[in-house]
């Protein structure tokens, strides 16, 4: 799953950017500056920084209004990356043990006194998500919706565990029972002889891939 130099794409302006360089892009990207404008009164939008906590692969940059509530956050969450079968989720501070922070606090209220929030969804088979304040601004908003999307990796490259092709999908029964990576070539996956975790799936743009029953879609929902 190792993906060097992972890059993610801008979406105010399309352009492609390492992982370590898209914070600064984003505070000075031109199309994100012409859709801010120059007001300089109004909301308080944080710049979040999320990732997952092991496949640092998968991130992306959101902005989130400061009058909305956590809740909205792990829908997002869960829309884009995690929801398989309705697992419980939380938000804590000061790591997975630390303190439990409700989904009805508000966001301003919240990174008033810490800038680094952890969310766990499924406590059986955990996907931990790292949620960092990178920026801040006041302005207009530029959706509607508590949260907007304004960058997200690339989906990672692997290859077919068979032939080393790029790989389409994956078998879940090769990872739970032959501890193998499970991801196969459209060639190799047409007669892939398990289905006891379902049929191979397409790979989709998540770090939850391969675990419980998830299988994407990994779209953002709004
Ligand atoms: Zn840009
Ligand atoms: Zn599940
Ligand atoms: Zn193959
Ligand atoms: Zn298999």
């Amino acid at each position: 799953m190792a993906n060097k130099g992972s890059r993610g794409i801008c979406l105010f302006c399309g352009a492609a950017y390492a992982k370590r360089g898209m914070t600064k892009h984003l505070s000075g990207c031109k199309k994100r500056q012409e859709a801010i404008g120059n007001a300089n009164s109004g909301a308080t939008l944080y710049h979040l920084l999320i990732q997952d906590a092991y496949s640092k692969e998968y991130w992306m940059h959101l902005e989130m209004k400061g009058t909305a509530q956590l809740i909205a956050l792990d829908k997002y969450l869960r829309s884009i990356w995690l929801e398989c079968c309705g697992h419980m989720s939380q938000f804590s501070i000061g790591g997975w043990r630390g303190d439990e922070i409700p989904k009805s606090s508000f966001v301003q209220s919240i990174f008033e006194y810490t800038s680094e929030l952890e969310h766990i969804y499924d406590f059986g088979t955990s996907s931990h998500t790292l949620v960092k304040v990178v920026g801040k601004r006041t302005g207009k908003p530029l959706t509607k919706h508590p949260i907007m999307l304004m960058a997200r990796n690339e989906m990672p490259v692997v290859t077919c565990m068979e032939c080393e092709q790029p790989a389409r999908w994956l078998c879940n029964e090769c990872i739970y029972e032959d501890n193998a990576s499970g991801y196969l070539c459209d060639e190799h996956a047409k007669n892939h002889p398990h289905d006891n975790y379902g049929e191979p799936f397409e790979l989709v743009n998540s770090p939850r891939m391969g675990m419980c029953g998830y299988q994407g879609p990994a779209d953002p929902p709004y």
